[in-house]
């Protein structure tokens, strides 16, 4: 067993502070941060700071350490928090999920693989084929999705464009049968050609033809690390199975993006004209479409008259450009979204007979954007935020739930503990008809010229009473909002300042039909796929498609809906500086991101109920030996009378109480006193 820590290395567990201030906390987080102790619990949380380097802390001999272990017994770890949650799933057949959250670059995506890892190192003891053939699939399909989902970005050279949330299905031997991805707005932003050379997705970078079709020659060179990782993405495409045909209409359709980025438009003094026809000849080759129906979606659009009058509308310079950058945003999101699906194809447990097999049980794991305030912050920053409302929404609703319920069975008196409750700013962004996405859409929906600021305007006066909501007006002389077009919305994590700038866009489909009958017409089959929509011509096409924030909002809906009904593990990541240093622990940025996610909270939480509980007889046979009356065989009537005289003999009685079947404790320092003796035995 794996040696629990010294006190030079500060408190295993923040529930173990003399006392819950943030002083105390940010003390004992930058001392361990500095002893290269990057995890620590709060009760079940694991709290992890990015080490920015290797750490030899994930072998072999450390997952075994893990093992069917209790999380008291070793050093803090993802893999103790992995490993509670796969105990959870065999041993009471329950759903259960691992929450990660984070910023971006705090090191949420490493700790999901390191889970994943974990998980797979576990199970499947007798190697059986097909266990071992779906679990490779799971493995595989993580480093696809990052060739095509991460991009480098200031803030992160690894970073995650996309949400994840990822089921793993289990038999009852506790096996791996299967899975299922989910993934949640993928940033639009990216590949589009104004900062193709800025934001590269790593699949452009390891792309061969990456170099000859990029203007930007400065942008980077193709180093080997770049041919390992196409190397090893093709690979991966192969083993989860994808055919040579799909492989090769997928980079087809990389090369159409990048040749859109080179594609230039003028005006002839009457006309748009497009500069250099080789690119169309080229886009129109690899999307397998005519060049003269391709020259014409990019030049023209068709519209419907009031009449119902079908007219070809040419475009000006300026719609020419936004329509180009439309259809690569799109191209790249539904080719994104066809790969998932296609994994998840592969991956869904097929042929599961419960009555044969016994119950399906499912591990999620979910790998999703923190909270983002930046200087600005638009539709993408309040999508997210969003986003983070719900899940503290429910990381409150079920760890309250949880407790009340346990409590409950078990008789034990509950103490009600007071704290913030964000329903009312999730209510602020999606009560419908009063919500900000609801004013948006109106906004979308309405016929003419509806700008952002007359959205801002109907925003303000809609909501400007509501106390998580400011307007600009009413706070002149503020200098976080100096613009027009700003509101704020006064987040659980902290006040965020956004600009209406680009939101009705942004939130609209801004693409014209005309591409999408286009790659509906492709003879390239995986291609047209991808496109069910341009099937329906412009007449028939009445319907408003829904809106991206509510696309957004429903999926996290069913997300939130999900997560609920499954035992939550949650991992919280943090950074500990913005320039990718191991040695430097920022004390101002790492504060911050301890308020907003909470963790304070957290602790009080914790220590204001039982942070640990174990039944009787566990206890029992682990610390039998600790106490003369219980060693090695104990003569009283029940169990728990047996704890009971082990806690007595140790003077724990504060700090214990008794349910019907399991004993409560209520701070780990009891836990870890009987580890110490037991080890000392
Ligand atoms: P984003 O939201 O942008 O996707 P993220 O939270 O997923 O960010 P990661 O990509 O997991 O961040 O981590 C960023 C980088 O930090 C990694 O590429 C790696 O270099 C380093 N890192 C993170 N966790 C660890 C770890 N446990 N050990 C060593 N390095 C790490
Ligand atoms: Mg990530």
């Amino acid at each position: 067993m794996a040696e629990l820590e010294g006190l030079e290395f500060g408190k295993s567990d923040f529930v173990l502070l003399d006392e819950v201030t943030m002083e105390q906390f940010m003390d004992n987080l930058k001392l361990r941060f500095e002893k290269g102790r990057i995890y620590t619990f709060i009760g079940e949380v694991v709290v992890s700071v990015n080490p920015y380097k290797h750490l030899d802390i994930y072998g072999k001999e450390v997952i075994e350490d893990y093992r069917g272990r209790e999380l008291y017994e070793n050093p803090p770890h993802l893999f103790a928090v992995a490993d509670a949650a796969y105990k959870a799933m065999k041993r009471r057949a329950k759903d259960t999920c691992i929450v990660i959250s984070g910023e971006s670059g705090a090191g949420k995506t490493e700790a999901s693989k390191y889970i994943m890892q974990y998980i797979a190192a576990i199970t499947n003891p007798n190697q059986r084929a097909e266990v071992e053939s779906v679990k490779n699939v799971l493995l595989k399909s993580n480093c696809v999705l990052e060739a095509f989902g991460n991009a480098k970005t200031n803030r992160n050279d690894n970073s995650s464009r996309f949400g994840k949330y990822m089921d793993i299905n289990f038999n009852f031997n506790g096996d791996p049968t299967g899975g299922h991805i989910n993934n949640y707005l993928l940033e639009k932003v990216r590949p589009s050609r104004s900062n193709i050379t800025i934001s590269k997705y790593t699949v452009f970078l390891s792309f061969p033809f990456f170099l000859s079709l990029c203007h930007s020659k400065s942008s980077s060179q193709a180093s080997n690390n770049d041919s390992l990782c196409h190397k090893a993405v093709m690979a991966a495409l192969k083993v989860i199975g994808f055919t040579t045909e799909e492989i090769s209409s997928i980079y087809k359709i990389l090369s159409t993006i990048l040749h859109l980025g080179n594609l230039q438009f003028t005006s002839d003094g009457e006309h748009v004209v497009l500069v250099g026809e080789d690119t169309v000849k080229h886009i129109s080759e690899l999307t397998s479409t005519e060049p003269e129906n391709t020259r014409k979606a990019l030049l023209y659009r068709t519209v419907a008259t009031g009449g119902g009058e079908v007219i070809e509308k040419g475009h000006n310079e300026q719609e020419a450009s936004y329509g180009r950058d439309a259809f690569a945003k799109a191209l790249y999101e539904r080719l994104f979204a066809w790969i998932v699906g296609r994994i998840n194809s592969v991956i869904e447990v097929k042929d599961y007979n419960p009555a044969l097999h016994g119950k399906n049980t499912v591990i999620g794991v979910l790998d999703i954007y923190g909270f983002e305030i930046f200087d600005n912050n638009s539709f993408e920053q309040f999508c997210i935020n969003y986003c983070n409302e719900k899940l503290q929404q429910l990381f409150i609703e079920l760890i309250l739930r949880q407790e009340q319920d346990e409590y409950q069975r078990e008789g034990i008196t509950w103490q009600h503990i007071e704290y913030f409750n964000n329903q009312i700013i999730v209510d602020l962004v999606e009560q419908p008809h009063k919500g900000i996405i609801s004013i948006l859409d109106e906004a979308c929906l309405t016929a003419g010229k509806v700008t952002d600021t007359v959205c801002l305007d109907s925003m303000n006066k809609k909501l400007g009473q509501h106390p998580h909501y400011t307007s600009r007006k009413l706070c002149p002389g503020d200098k976080t909002m100096e613009f027009n077009r700003d509101f704020r919305i006064r987040h659980y994590a902290g006040d965020v300042t956004y600009s209406v700038e680009g939101f009705l866009d942004k939130n609209k489909d801004p693409l014209f039909q005309d591409f999408k009958r286009l790659m509906y017409n492709s003879s390239d089959h995986v291609l047209k796929e991808m496109w069910p929509d341009g099937k329906m011509s412009i007449t028939e096409v009445t319907k408003r498609p829904l809106t991206a924030a509510t696309l957004f909002k429903n999926s996290i809906i069913a997300l939130v809906d999900k997560l609920a009904c499954k035992e939550p593990y949650y991992v919280r990541c943090i950074k500990p500086n913005e320039v990718k240093s191991p040695l430097l622990f920022d004390d101002g940025r790492c504060q911050h991101q301890v308020a907003y996610l909470g963790l304070l909270e957290n602790v009080r939480v914790r220590r204001a109920g039982f942070a640990y509980r174990q039944p009787y007889a566990r206890f029992l046979q682990r610390y039998k030996m600790t106490c003369e009356y219980t060693w090695p065989n104990h003569l009283m009537s029940t169990d728990q009378e047996a704890v009971e005289a082990i806690v007595n003999q140790h003077g724990f009685e504060d700090d214990v109480a008794y349910g019907h079947t399991k004993l409560f404790v209520r701070t780990p320092r009891t836990l870890f006193t009987l580890e110490q003796e037991r080890a000392a035995l």
